[in-house]
């Protein structure tokens, strides 16, 4: 690859100007994209009474042109130009240096929007030459302008083009109908035809996605084709007399993904499944039952969550759980967060290095260097996708190869499933336990107020409880805290002598909040107002309404993970969308959540709302993997890569065939990449 230092026509400001921007080789700037294309293709001018749309235009000037100094920086020239036969007024601002050109009968080009009652139009840009091309290519690179870019990738293209290498195989290319990659690489630096260049823009997003999918089903293949993973072979008639006592069946949901879990750990190879299920579809259940084949041969379990408040809860059911079942014998629970007492600690760490603890809940201080298990057997990580990255590999990494059951209450959509998941095994719970119903969701004006009030003294008086949920208003806590206080008092006042109300916000010690946990789970507090802390799987069977406050501060997703807390029993659940937001959009969202249940529904909305960097985190949204390609708006390219990526994998095309030698490498130095950061 030919550094640009060696190109003699580059000079060194340029070439050291490129440099600043990572653009070291030839290659390198032509794998450069330009970020937009402005299409200068000069349109009838019916077309231009599409207001909307900034076009260019040519015409016949027919007048002289009148400068006005409206400001000491600003002019206006106008004058009259025949576009297709008909007069129009041009207006340009600040060009009044052009006037001496503006004369009749000459050529006139012009760039910008059209104002049919006025019969005006507005141009940002003018010129008096004819195109050769009208397709400009906006590069954007700070110092150095888009015309200079466009003509040296001209000269470097004639010169270099045996640098281009085609990575695609021919039959790829011919089945998924993709061009050439130097026609590629040319269409997009050098357009002349839009219609070349979408094909270009297409070939080189196909080749993206290609290569991700590549990674990522091949890192599946070798997990599932390797057998280096950990193969327990738990008490198949203990687990199922466990399954046996249960107060409850098991959903056929529940069954169908506890076999695939449990033929996971007795496999040879490792497990990494996915296992979504909104709120209360009963993932824990089936984390505990696995968690319990594994200690039935022999092995300890870690079950890690990203709050505090979570772990406590899940505490609180494994115990219960396994207290029951066992009058306290046979299985041993223990939980470890940071705020567990030093001497606690001590104990907890000594369990788990002995062996005398079974199974762990704990949030990121699972993690740290100073916590070693006897032999642990499975890791379960709860709302995975809210742990960094380090954190994530970091627990696995407390064994190699260790089975690894991820679980989310948030519907992932099918694009991200497949793009970010890849690698992956995915699990769904769909149906719900018992006879739940959907919860019942109304969106109204802080004006029903009063309705609201009478609706939760009547599920009160049924002996139910309500959650107040409060927003973050403001950037600072503070203020956020303040605004959940003043709530909580007109809560209480409202409720005077009929409900006893409690308050749960991020910045109470742990301690205040298990208290308040408590006592709210318990029903000494019926009607609990908390800041969005309480967002993640807490469990309150009996809390039938959450009233949701300014809730046009929530996404779609959070919206509806939320109202999942109040859809934990058979009875009737209610859910109150208040907002007073004149926003359109949030209008939309909050229509939306009142008139479906569906989460997989609402996830796909969310995502094309707010896009995968606001959902999963910049990081792990996968788009910045990408130049061109973007998993959402290419959903559909994604699909035909992912096809396309598994027929090479299934056909055994890409280990076999010396045409696929530089996607298989692709693909290979991902798998040992990532294996090593295990390791
Ligand atoms: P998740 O972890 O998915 O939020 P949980 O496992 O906490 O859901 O289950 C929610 C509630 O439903 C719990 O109280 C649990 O005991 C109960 N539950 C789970 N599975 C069933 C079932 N098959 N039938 C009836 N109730 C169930
Ligand atoms: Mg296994």
């Amino acid at each position: 690859m030919t550094e640009l230092s060696k190109v003699p026509y580059l000079s060194a400001k340029q070439v050291s100007l490129f440099k600043k921007n990572n653009i070291n080789t030839v290659i390198d700037l032509l794998y450069s994209f330009p970020s937009r294309f402005e299409d200068y293709t000069i349109v009838a001018f019916d077309d231009v009474l599409d207001l909307t749309k900034v076009v260019t235009i040519a015409g016949i000037v027919q007048s002289k042109a009148t400068v006005m100094n409206l400001k000491t920086s600003l002019t206006m020239m106008n004058f009259f130009a025949d576009v297709d036969g008909n007069v129009i007024k041009v207006t340009i601002f600040n060009r009044q240096f052009l006037k001496t050109k503006i004369h009749y009968g000459k050529y006139v080009r012009l760039t910008g929007k059209f104002d049919a009652n006025k019969k005006r139009f507005t141009a940002s840009e003018i010129a008096f030459d004819e195109f050769d091309n009208p397709i400009t290519p906006i590069f954007n690179l700070k110092g150095i302008d888009d015309k200079k870019i466009l003509e040296l990738k001209e000269k470097l293209y004639e010169d270099y083009e045996d640098e281009i290498k085609e990575e695609l195989p021919a039959y790829v290319r011919n089945k998924y109908n993709l061009i050439p990659i130097k026609a590629a690489i040319r269409n997009i630096n050098i357009p002349e035809e839009m219609n070349d260049t979408y094909k270009a823009i297409r070939r080189i997003k196909f080749e993206e996605l290609l290569k991700h999918q590549l990674k990522v089903r091949y890192m599946f293949y070798r997990r599932k084709n390797n057998p280096e993973g950990v193969k327990i072979d738990y008490n198949k008639e203990k687990v199922q007399a466990f399954i046996d006592r249960l107060p409850f069946k098991l959903t056929v949901d529940q069954n169908k993904a506890l076999d695939d879990i449990l033929g996971d750990i007795s496999s040879t190879y490792k497990m990494n499944r996915l296992l979504q299920g909104e709120v209360g579809s009963g993932k824990t259940v089936v984390a505990a039952i696995a968690l319990y084949a594994v200690v039935t041969a022999g092995y300890q379990g870690a079950i890690m969550v990203p709050t505090e408040v979570l772990s406590f809860q899940h505490y609180k059911t494994f115990s219960d759980f396994f207290g029951k079942m066992f009058n306290d014998e046979e299985v041993k629970v223990a939980l470890l967060t940071s705020s567990v007492s030093p001497k606690d600690k001590k104990a907890i760490l000594e369990g788990l290095e002995d062996g005398s603890i079974d199974i762990v809940v704990g949030t990121h201080s699972l993690i740290q260097k100073d916590v070693s298990f006897h032999r642990l057997g499975l890791v379960v990580t709860d709302e995975e996708h809210r742990f960094g990255v380090k954190q994530r590999v970091s627990m696995v990494g407390k064994g190699y190869l260790i089975d690894h059951l991820k679980m989310s209450a948030t519907p992932i959509p099918r694009t991200l499933a497949i793009s970010l998941l890849g690698e992956s095994d995915i699990s769904i719970i769909k149906t719900l336990p018992g006879n739940r119903k959907e919860v019942i969701t109304k969106y109204v004006k802080k004006s029903s107020n009063a309705d609201v009030i009478e609706h939760i003294k009547g599920q009160l008086a049924l002996g139910h409880q309500a959650y107040f949920i409060t927003p973050t208003i403001e950037q600072s806590e503070t203020l956020d805290i303040e605004n959940a206080l003043q709530i909580f008092e007109r809560v209480k006042i409202a409720f005077k002598g009929i409900a006893k109300v409690g308050l749960i916000h991020g910045k109470l010690k742990t301690e205040e909040k298990e208290a308040v946990m408590k006592a709210f789970y318990d029903n000494e507090i019926q009607l609990l107002v908390a800041t969005s802390v309480i967002e993640v799987g807490v469990n309150v069977v009996n809390a039938t309404t959450m009233v949701i406050l300014d809730a046009d501060r929530f996404g779609i997703s959070q919206l509806h993970q939320m109202r999942g807390r109040v859809r934990r029993s058979d009875a009737q659940a209610y859910c109150f969308l208040v907002s007073d937001s004149e926003v359109e959009s949030s209008i939309k969202r909050l229509k939306l959540v009142e008139s479906t249940n569906d989460g997989f529904q609402l996830a796909e909305e969310d995502l094309l709302i707010r896009g995968p960097g606001e959902i999963f985190g910049e990081k792990q949204s996968g788009n910045q993997m990408f130049k061109m390609a973007d998993i959402v708006v290419d959903s559909d390219i994604l699909d035909e890569a992912n096809i396309c990526a598994n027929e090479m994998i299934d056909s055994k095309q890409l280990f076999e065939n010396e045409e696929y030698k530089v996607l298989f490498d692709i693909a290979e130095a991902n798998y040992q990449a990532k294996k090593e950061m295990i390791e």
